[in-house]
């Protein structure tokens, strides 16, 4: 089987942004799109420039900073929202407009109050103008999954038509079974001759936990760009994680049989660092990234890992970034196992500061069960680690650049 390239989108900036609690400042936008660029991902989705003057700033200093990836913004299928979104991203490298518009009666109906053929003369009209502005643009039939397929199609055919050179088939409300998702590619594969000559494109939401199942589908039904968040954050109950579907890419190199750049050690940090700045991580029990996706605590399977990690291991936790760690921190920790895992988390601390850092430490675990990543980081002053997690982001970016 020959392997084809299959690109990242990642939305932490935008869709992720959208869920409650998740906004982030200008200056937290840019430390995180650092981090993604350190991941290797292929386009940062930086935000939706004309919903704010922070959005527009954010999305203006990733593209003059930030010099991998493609950067993306957001617009809805009109003028306004095209020229905000093409200012925002006049510096960047590689630039995109990422138009949406509305597919299913539903939303045309009650949402927008437009008839079939007037989305139609507007999906139209707005990519042929983005087209003028930027490198790519990709096209969005928002909740395609609940649109009638003839109209999704011809939809779908217009837009390419007009200029669009990415066409994403969203599952916005996470209404889809994989079977079906997959099949939907199918379809508009088979009907729209048009269709080979763009990268389509998978957006699921997790409200039936089905995000990276339907993802997956959509990537065997020919899909070759994936849209996926951080830690899976995202409106409702999120998006497809990007930690995820990375690592099913990887365990089953067997029935996914792509390429892509992302630089999997980097997922970890990058985990770790959105978690911070938003101020949640990831639940304990979530693959990859979460407290518990490594550990083992029953015997028998302590037995088996001592005797052939292989035996409960599909993937090495060092594959993703995720630090290993030996030595469970307690109030019985000295002074240097504490350096030693801030150490890991990118934190450098000495003297003074790790004197006061630790005195904190004790008294946090006197009175706390477990004592997590994020705890630790919070021990930290804030300016030391801000500017320490920037470091560490630009490490690792040199090192993903120089390795
Ligand atoms: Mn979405």
């Amino acid at each position: 089987m020959t392997s084809r390239p299959l690109s990242f989108l990642d939305t932490t900036l935008r869709d992720g942004e959208q869920s409650p609690g998740c906004s982030m400042t200008v200056q937290e936008k840019l430390q995180m799109a650092r981090a993604l660029d350190a991941l290797g991902v292929d386009v940062i989705e930086a935000g939706f420039a004309i919903a704010s003057d922070g959005d527009s700033r954010a999305i203006g200093s990733i593209s003059r900073e930030v010099r991998g990836p493609c950067i993306a913004s957001m617009a809805r299928s009109c003028k306004e929202d095209v020229e905000a979104a093409a200012q925002a991203l006049k510096q960047a490298r590689r630039s995109r407009i990422h138009i949406v518009l509305a597919s299913s009666d539903l939303h045309l109906q009650y949402k927008l109050r437009i008839t079939r053929s007037e989305a139609l003369e507007r999906a139209a009209s707005s990519v042929s103008l983005a087209r003028d502005c930027v490198d790519e643009v990709e096209f969005s039939p928002e909740d395609s999954t609940r649109a009638d397929p003839d109209f999704l199609c011809q939809m779908v055919a217009v837009v390419i038509d007009a200029g669009a050179t990415v066409v994403n088939l969203p599952d916005t409300v996470g209404y889809c079974i994989p079977a079906e998702y997959a099949r939907m590619f199918e379809v508009v594969r088979s009907r729209v001759p048009q269709a080979s000559q763009v990268v389509l494109s998978a957006h699921c939401h997790n409200d039936l936990g089905l995000a990276v199942a339907n993802t997956l589908a959509a990537v065997s039904a020919g899909a070759q760009q994936v849209e996926c968040t951080i830690n899976g954050i995202g409106e409702r109950a999120g998006n497809a994680a990007l930690e995820e579907v990375a690592a099913a890419m990887l365990v089953r190199k067997d029935q996914f049989p792509y390429t892509h750049s992302l630089q999997l050690n980097h997922l970890y940090p990058a985990s770790q660092l959105l978690a911070e700045t938003v101020g949640f991580g990831p639940q304990p029990n979530k693959s990859v990234v979460g407290r518990n996706a490594f550990a083992h605590e029953a015997g028998i399977h302590q037995h088996g890992m001592l005797a052939n990690p292989l035996t409960y291991e599909i993937m090495k936790p060092e594959l993703f970034g995720v630090p290993h760690h030996p030595i469970v921190l307690g109030k019985h920790s000295g002074r240097r196992a504490l350096a030693h895992r801030l150490q890991e988390l990118g934190v450098a601390l000495d003297g003074a500061d790790l004197d006061r850092a630790y005195e904190r430490f004790i008294e946090l675990a006197d009175r706390k069960k477990a004592i997590f990543d994020l705890d630790i980081l919070a021990l930290v002053p804030a300016e030391k680690r801000t500017a320490t997690q920037v470091q560490f982001a630009l490490r690792s970016c040199e090192a993903a650049h120089s390795g």
